[in-house]
């Protein structure tokens, strides 16, 4: 199956959306028009099938990660989800515990939110990572204890793709009762999610990370009981009272779709993506032998590579190769100048971070485009590929 845009761009932005898979409207629709019930208006035949469309969606998502389809709730995309998750825990259980701990690189969903905590009188602690990216699982220890509240800490970053040892740190956090939240927006559709071998207390999804359409996404809570978590937004009592407001219908079938797909095509996207991926490193690597990857070789999911290019700004190689549609960091962070707060932590320089790019590739991309990719590389560099038999 292929996936075309109307200009001649490679896609290589995988990271900050995916295209919606085919298969994804198809199933979406019917929801559009026909069956536009609100699924909350359970007195008529409309109302119970949209109800129904609702349910089964919750039941694919719940699949997915492993999770009882009881303890999913639908939210609007990971946001929402990352600040259902620490600001609703927080309400439960304030006035039990004052700590709460995340890392340096998280998304800036989970870094806002928790800096809001810190005005409202909360001890907020930002634990650093490793030169590859990894959270330094030492440090975080020694702030997790009985006034540790939660613990959030992503499972696969946006930027450059690290996997985190969550299983590991969720150990840590049972010793002492710390609840933990993990952001899987970019681990799901690329490598196993299971929020229960994770053993995490609350994880954040996104559908339009993994090929379903923007503006839905899901909160795992474990064993969802209101002394776990509260609302933070009020209204009807939809989603179990925690998420007030009409579900799109549409939206939540297809992310349902998405993880459906997502599950049964995972390792055949992950091998692709794994020899695409290759294929880029080499021909970047033939004319710029100077490049590095940012972070860990092999905790990393596939599909996502950070690469700096000693030397060369992001912002000219991003003008040099215009057809290919990369990024220097995250989209939610685009229109902020200053250098990526990810690398920045990972220890690089502020020359080093500007010389950086994020290349994504994904479930469409293929090897005709990687090779077409590879010759516009190349030839911004003034080298003709074909000579080395590279292409
Ligand atoms: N967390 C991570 C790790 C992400 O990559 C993103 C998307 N950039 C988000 C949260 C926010 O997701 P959404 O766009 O669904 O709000």
């Amino acid at each position: 199956m292929t996936v075309r845009t109307k200009h001649s761009r490679i896609y290589l932005d995988h990271q900050a959306t995916t295209p919606v898979d085919p298969r994804v409207i198809q199933a979406m629709q019917p929801y559009l028009a026909d069956c536009f019930a609100n699924p909350s208006a359970t007195t008529h035949v409309s109302g119970i099938k949209a109800r129904q469309a609702v349910e089964n969606a919750r039941k694919q998502i719940a699949l997915a990660i492993g999770a009882p389809t009881n303890d999913i709730i639908f939210t609007s995309g990971a946001t929402e989800s990352n600040n259902l998750a620490i600001l609703g825990t927080i309400e439960a259980n304030k006035s039990k515990r004052n700590r709460v701990i995340t890392v340096s690189t998280e998304h800036k969903s989970v870094l806002e939110t928790t800096k809001q905590l810190r005005s409202r009188g909360y001890e907020v602690i930002s634990v650093g990572v490793g030169k590859d990216g990894i959270v330094n699982v030492n440090e975080l220890r020694k702030y997790i204890d009985s006034n540790t509240l939660l613990v959030s800490v992503m499972l696969v970053n946006n930027e450059t793709g690290v996997i985190q040892p969550i299983k590991e740190i969720s150990e840590i956090c049972n010793n002492d009762g710390a609840l933990l939240h993990s952001d899987c927006a970019q681990a799901l559709g690329k490598m196993p999610v299971n929020v229960i071998s994770l053993d995490v207390n609350l994880a954040s999804f996104s559908a339009h990370k993994v090929y379903g359409p923007k503006g839905i996404g899901a909160l795992y809570i474990k064993q969802l009981k209101s002394a776990l978590i509260r609302p933070i937004t009020f209204g009807g009592g939809q989603e179990r009272g925690l998420r007030p407001g009409t579900l799109p219908v549409n939206l939540c079938v297809g992310f349902g779709e998405a993880a459906k797909i997502s599950l049964l095509e995972r390792n055949q996207d992950s091998e692709k993506s794994i020899l695409l991926e290759q294929r880029l490193w080499n021909g970047i690597l033939s004319v710029i032998p100077q490049v590095k990857l940012n972070g860990h070789p092999n905790f990393r999911a596939p599909g996502c590579m950070n690469i700096a290019c000693k030397g060369i700004s992001s912002d000219s190689l991003i003008d040099a190769w215009a057809e290919l549609e990369i990024a220097k960091g995250s989209a939610c962070e685009a229109t902020n100048t200053q250098s990526s707060h990810v690398l920045r932590a990972m220890g690089l320089s502020r020359s080093q971070a500007d010389s950086s790019l994020r290349i994504g590739v994904g479930r469409f991309t293929n090897d005709k485009e990687i090779s077409r990719a590879i010759s516009i590389i190349q030839s911004s560099f003034g080298f003709e590929g074909r000579k080395s038999g590279l292409v």
